[in-house]
């Protein structure tokens, strides 16, 4: 007998489940889905993100709905549209050879009154998010009052988005007899409170401990300096080649930011954060399911719950405020039983945070340091190397063979392979080979070996930082060291060497306070306009010329003088520091360029030919901006 058949499950589920393909219950599953089905009960289910949670509910749920009944039967609240419009689409899935089964997925961003005539239609099962949900009540479009079941999906991550209210409004508009399914990740106070609350006895069922993190997932930290944190990033996407990622940002600004500089680096990537519109998120998720994207830059809300399988990395490029969202964060990979990595690059002063990570997830980390170039060129070369061998020959190729071999007959194998490889290797080298080293071992082992300092720091140890606020704004260098010294939170002499200028400014700190300087400084505004602080490269004021540089396109500011980018950069994202390979020539920045797909400082891979190709969105990346996002 089958195992699932050995759960309960009747015949058309059965069916379905075949055609899904999965062999064994997973865990998670084969205790939940015994109890759901054998009588109407509340149930609390802890398990990690990936252990399959949607089967558990939405096998039963599925097998208990009544097909002949048109009525509204159950309810299912998720955190996210991306997760309520997946889990509707399971339950179609789960539910394809019972006839009259209508599920009907309800959630903001989409036409109200559309979701309402589909629901009139008759749908035994609403997937829902709380906002929507919310909404629809109040207009009366929906009928609740009479549900048999009511499943709150990943409630973690709903309570964490701020759905308390939604969600106890909500149930108190559903039947006191229904049964209360709450499936999670972890049991933070509110979900034990929502449990309390809104359900009687609950059977609980843990899989895992609780809160840990997923044993299929490894974790890794790269110590870097906070300039380098964006070349730590592309040389361990170079190190990865076949790197299918979620990079986590803090701020929806340093997501799109660091999206449009890949893209301009010739990374296939791109942004999903709550500013882009709803079509905007659709576009990037497909093409991220569909791998035309290797990295997905993203805000913690906008991956909530994102469930792409093989995702091989996590990357956090920068660490969570919150620790807890880290083990959000890194159940985006290792999922359905596969291996994971999630990686930290992190700089000195946010060490510790490690440590207080590894206490929540009980894993260690393992340091590890970011590959020198000499590394990533052999790694990507093997990579190249495999990637011919592996390329399968369509034979249209045998037309234009005579011309070739033509014109390369005289050359020996030995000669030939050389110069294939070389083609995509040449540019690649000559990157590396002009960029430094960048990797920073941990205080400990550089103390040992009696190592100096990291380069940022200039002689005297400090760091000069240039800013685009001077006089103009009314500082002078007393109410500028103050003001720095209040925004950023620093004692009386954390601040020095202040020099006003009309447009712009620059002062000095010493090295521990620079990530705070800019993770703090470049996420503020000051009468509406972006705060921008770099790391200066001279160390007195005034000599670099700071006028008439292209000024940011996002920039809202009042004239073009703030934007410190170095001439020729085209009013695109790239920064000071970047160092990244690029075409000659290739100005104008982001919008211009992306048209041209091969990849700089990577391997170009040839257009077409690869089903993994890195394609230049049309669609996202440099789409138009900001609509004002909405909660769900
Ligand atoms: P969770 O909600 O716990 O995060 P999901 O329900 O989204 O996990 O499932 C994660 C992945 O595992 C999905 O791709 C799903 O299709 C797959 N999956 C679920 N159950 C099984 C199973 N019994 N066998 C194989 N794959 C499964
Ligand atoms: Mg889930």
């Amino acid at each position: 007998m089958n195992k699932f058949e050995q759960l309960g499950l009747n015949e058309s589920l059965l069916k379905a489940i075949l055609d899904l393909g999965f062999e064994n219950p997973s865990e998670v599953q084969e205790k939940a889905i015994p109890l759901l089905l054998e009588k109407d009960t509340d149930m609390v289910a802890l398990a990690q993100t990936g252990t399959g949670k949607t089967a558990a509910f939405g096998f039963p749920l599925i097998q208990k709905i009544d097909a002949d009944n048109r009525n509204t039967q159950a309810l299912v609240l998720s955190p996210t549209r991306e997760l309520c419009l997946q889990i509707t689409n399971e339950l179609k899935n789960y539910s394809k050879y019972e006839k009259g089964i209508n599920v009907v997925a309800v959630y903001g961003g989409a036409s109200i009154t559309e979701q309402a005539r589909e629901i009139k239609r008759g749908a035994q099962i609403i997937v829902a998010t709380p906002g929507r949900m919310q909404d629809m009540i109040n207009r009366g479009l929906v009928n609740i009052k009479s549900i048999d079941y009511c499943v709150l999906d990943e409630a973690d991550e709903m309570l964490n988005m701020g759905f308390y209210e939604d969600i106890v409004s909500i149930l108190s508009d559903t039947p006191d007899e229904k049964s209360t399914w709450l499936f999670s990740a972890t049991m933070p106070q509110e979900v034990a409170r929502i449990a309390k609350q809104f359900m009687s006895e609950p059977l609980e069922i843990t899989v895992g401990t609780k809160n840990s993190g997923s044993a299929t997932v490894s974790h890794e930290f790269y110590l870097v300096n906070a300039r380098d944190r964006y070349e730590a990033l592309k040389r361990l996407a170079d190190a990865n080649p076949d790197i299918f990622s979620v990079v986590f940002c803090r701020t929806k600004r340093d997501t799109q930011a660091i999206a449009e500089k890949l893209i301009e680096d010739g990374y296939s990537a791109a942004a999903l954060h709550g500013d882009l519109s709803q079509a905007q998120r659709d576009g990037v998720m497909k093409s991220f399911r569909g791998r035309q994207i290797q990295m997905l830059v993203a805000t913690d809300v906008a991956a909530r719950g994102i469930d792409v399988d093989n995702v091989t990395h996590v990357v956090n490029y920068q660490l969570p405020d919150e620790i807890e969202t880290y083990n959000h964060r890194s159940g985006r990979t290792g999922r359905a039983g596969k291996l994971g990595t999630s990686i930290v690059i992190v700089t000195k002063s946010e060490l510790r945070k490690i440590s207080s990570i590894e206490r929540i997830i009980k894993q260690k980390f393992e340091e590890k340091s970011i590959p020198s170039g000499i590394e990533i060129c052999e790694i990507q070369l093997l990579h190249l190397a495999n990637k011919i061998k592996d390329t399968e020959v369509d034979h249209e190729i045998d037309n234009y063979l005579p011309a070739i071999n033509n014109v390369l007959e005289d050359l020996s194998k030995e000669e030939l392979i050389k110069k294939m490889v070389s083609v995509e290797f040449n540019r690649f080298i000559t990157y590396y080979k002009k960029n430094r080293d960048i990797s920073v071992q941990s205080s400990n082992e550089r103390r040992e070996r009696g190592d100096s300092e990291p380069r940022e720091f200039n002689n005297n140890g400090a760091v000069r930082y240039f800013v685009n606020i001077g006089s103009r704004d009314n500082f002078d260098w007393m109410t500028l060291k103050d003001y720095l010294k209040e925004t950023l939170e620093l004692g009386r002499d954390d601040v020095f060497k202040v020099d006003v200028k009309e447009g712009f400014s620059f002062f000095n700190t010493d090295p521990e306070h620079t990530d705070k300087v800019m993770d703090i400084l470049n996420n503020v505004q000051l009468e509406g306009r972006r705060i921008n602080v770099e790391i200066s490269k001279n160390d007195g004021g005034g000599r670099r010329d700071h006028n008439n540089r292209g000024g940011r396109r996002d920039s809202g500011r009042r004239d073009g003088n703030f934007a410190p980018r170095r001439e020729g950069s085209g009013g695109g994202f790239r920064s000071d520091r970047s160092s990244a390979p690029r075409r000659e020539g290739s100005g104008g920045g982001f919008r211009s360029e992306r048209n041209s797909a091969p990849r700089e400082g990577g391997f170009r891979r040839s257009e077409g030919s690869s089903d993994r190709a890195p394609r230049r969105s049309e669609s996202f990346g440099d789409s138009p901006r900001p609509r004002r996002p909405r909660r769900d």
